[in-house]
């Protein structure tokens, strides 16, 4: 079993706007947009960061707007369902605060002994805040939600799946245990991690395979401490059987991937160097940051790139 992974680094998506995208994370939820820049592999779409102060791993929430891309439909395959922690006793505040803000599919529910408010993203991705005790981790306290009611960072997400049982071994080999059971359904969870430490599983036996698009999730990423980390993970994963891409950086964190036997695409990222690595900590996501390989291409790659008002 692995020891060296620390919970969730960040899940990314896409999304069909770029100003409606980044609105919805900043200003309704009151993330902290912390990076803009773009898709690596695509550099006429964005890749936009939302997370804490410092998009510290386990509150990371990322994008790729792609501009007239068509809505995903759900399925199985991919992660239904990516859950933010809110201070408990704050679920009120957020109904009354998403509600007020004609937030789509508001709904509570208790579930495996926790307060959900679940809710759909501007392209029907679908969100819940869940009030956890005692999580020690400080949200954002932008100028859009205060500290007492901030989003914490993820609580985890949720893997649908039709058939659980290689991803149950997976997630056990990970260091994940199974900690609750409702049927078919398990929730995993971590220890020691970073606060993003639940990986609950949907059992959906006869669902169609998800079809992405907009408010899709296009990777689960998991945070290892660094480079050594991810090495040793990267080998063990390969001594298993899976197929994981070579080390790539990615600037802010290095990124290996692999498809996990349900479908969902896994990355595990490290936790260094961060997002403050090219921008002052004061100024994160405000300036457009380019990798290296694409700065010479500045001025007719922004022209391209749809304008965000903040
Ligand atoms: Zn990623």
């Amino acid at each position: 079993m692995l020891t060296q992974i620390k919970g969730l680094h960040h899940v990314t998506s896409m999304a069909a706007s770029a100003q409606e995208n980044s609105d919805f994370f900043t200003k309704t939820l009151g993330l902290r947009r912390v990076k803009k820049t773009v898709n690596f592999d695509d550099p006429e779409v964005y890749h936009l960061y939302y997370g804490d102060q410092i998009g510290t791993p386990g509150s990371v929430m990322t994008y790729f707007p792609f501009p007239h891309i068509a809505k995903g439909r759900p399925g199985a395959g991919e992660v239904g369902e990516t859950s933010f922690a809110i201070p408990e006793g704050t679920l009120d505040y957020w109904q009354e605060r998403l509600a007020s803000r004609g937030v789509a599919g508001l709904s509570e529910h208790q579930l495996w002994g926790e307060k959900r408010l679940r809710f759909k993203g501007p392209d029907g991705d679908a969100f819940s805040l869940v009030e956890v005790k005692d999580d020690p981790r400080r949200g954002w306290a932008g100028t859009e939600v205060d500290a007492g009611n901030a989003l914490k960072g993820f609580h985890g997400a949720t893997l649908r799946l039709t058939d659980p049982g290689a991803t149950r071994e997976l997630l056990s080999f990970m260091g994940y245990q199974e900690v609750d059971r409702k049927g078919e359904w398990s929730r995993f969870a971590i220890s020691g991690g970073n606060g993003a430490d639940v990986v609950d599983l949907e059992v959906v036996p006869s669902a169609d395979f998800a079809r992405p698009g907009a408010g899709s999730v296009h990777h689960i990423a998991f945070a290892v401490d660094d480079r050594a980390a991810q090495l040793e993970v990267r080998k063990a994963l390969i001594d298993t059987g899976y197929q994981v891409t070579p080390v790539i950086d990615r600037d802010y964190f290095w990124a290996i991937y692999f498809r996990t036997p349900g479908g969902v695409l896994f990355e595990i990222a490290t936790n260094e160097p961060g997002f403050d690595r090219d921008e002052d900590t004061a100024h994160l996501g405000e300036a457009l940051k380019l990798p290296t390989r694409y700065e010479p291409y500045r001025d007719e790659i922004s022209r391209r790139l749809e304008p965000i008002r903040d």
